[in-house]
């Protein structure tokens, strides 16, 4: 089979950004979202859910809880939901449009078209997509939380973020789909993270671009769970990695602006969509993908691809890399035949050890450029 990139999921890029305000969104009903709901708002609208168009309904949120695809049967896993409590979901039902506005400020940057608001079962929800309702885990915590309503329609956007230093290399799939073709790239893999680089990350990453044109190196910026790296550090260091290790020309280098979900499983397949949507034909699915302490197991991630073959986006599944000394180089489970006791890893709590001593980690574990900006950094983990 050769490779190719991929149409966007659904066969449409939804664009739901319009360029002037017609409507007179001043005297709208007007909801308050907060900033991680914007970030989602805006990725509907530039269509990095595609084919989402909104927030979904009623039926296509009961069909992703039970079975993981849309009411047409597409594939998507993670609902995209907006929530209301008991008084605003009254003042919404029967208003056609509402104006959708930062929890921070004034300003309103959307409408919504309101087509429909219902309530929804939090539990099964979260067993679902959680696959467990234990309040401990992050993901189910958030839901538990969520007000008692929802509320599906379309959006439409007329104001797009504020630009910051964050959001410098933020790209829309239409620009990474042009920049695909300026290339001329018939395969394109993508690679998700929310982790500082280690060298073990780069010689995986580089595996993929023996086999590949090109390579997306797609960190997730937005909310994360305590003890994660913070966004600003994941953002210099990789920069740094990429500024001094790769050749520019094979990668692109570009942020997505959602928040990890620890939805294990059904999150990589959710994250391969929003790869698939910026054009990516293939994309590495770690051990544990956006897994949370023992809530998934180790390759469930790679399990649930078998149910999704339809999804047209390839899933590679690289063994993790580490360095053995035996081999005296980078190996995987794969290659190398030497035992645990050869091997070398900056395991999170090797991390941690590094950035209170202050102490360089071994060159061929971490590249010092790297290195230097962790343990220059203020407070490296989110608190
Ligand atoms: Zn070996």
């Amino acid at each position: 089979m050769t490779d190719s990139i991929p149409s966007p999921h659904g066969n449409k890029l939804i664009d739901r950004f319009v360029v002037s305000d017609k409507k007179n969104m001043q005297d709208m009903y007007t909801l308050q979202v907060s900033n991680e709901l914007r970030n989602d708002i805006e990725n509907i609208a530039d269509g990095i859910f595609s084919p989402l168009e909104g927030f979904v309904g009623d039926d296509d949120f009961q069909s992703i809880v039970k079975r993981g695809r849309l009411s047409n049967g597409l594939a998507w896993t993670v609902p995209i939901i907006l929530d209301a409590d008991e008084q605003e979901a009254r003042n919404i039902k029967d208003t056609g449009e509402i104006a959708l506005a930062a929890a921070d400020g004034e300003e309103k940057f959307a409408i919504l078209h309101v087509e429909e608001v219902y309530p929804f079962d939090k539990i099964a929800c979260a067993k679902s997509i959680y696959q467990t309702d234990d309040i401990k885990h992050p993901g189910v915590e958030k839901m538990v939380n969520m007000k008692d309503r929802l509320i599906g329609g379309r959006v439409d956007v007329i104001k797009r973020i504020k630009q910051s230093p964050l959001r410098k290399y933020r790209m829309t799939p239409a620009q990474t789909r042009a920049e695909i073709s300026r290339k001329g790239w018939k395969s394109l893999v993508g690679f998700q993270t929310r982790n500082v680089p280690h060298v073990a990350h780069e010689m995986l990453q580089k595996a993929a671009l023996n086999l590949y044109d090109g390579l997306l190196v797609n960190p997730l910026i937005g909310k994360k769970k305590q003890g994660d790296f913070k966004d600003e550090l994941i953002l210099s260091t990789y920069l740094a990695l990429i500024d001094s290790y790769y050749p520019k020309e094979m990668v692109m280098f570009v942020t997505l602006h959602t928040d990890m979900r620890y939805a294990g499983p059904k999150e990589a397949i959710h994250h391969a969509i929003m790869r698939k949507n910026f054009g990516c034909s293939h994309f590495i699915v770690g051990r544990d993908h956006a897994g949370v302490g023992k809530y998934y197991h180790p390759f469930a991630a790679h399990e649930i691809f078998k149910d999704y073959t339809d999804l047209e986006i390839q899933p590679l599944f690289f063994p993790a890399f580490y360095y053995c000394k035996k081999c005296l180089m980078y190996s995987n489970e794969r290659n190398c035949p030497h035992g645990p006791e050869y091997r070398e890893e900056l395991s999170g709590t090797n991390m941690r050890k590094i950035v209170g001593s202050g102490e360089m980690p071994p060159i061929h574990l971490m590249r010092p450029e790297v290195a230097k900006i962790i343990v220059s950094f203020n407070e490296p983990f989110v608190v």
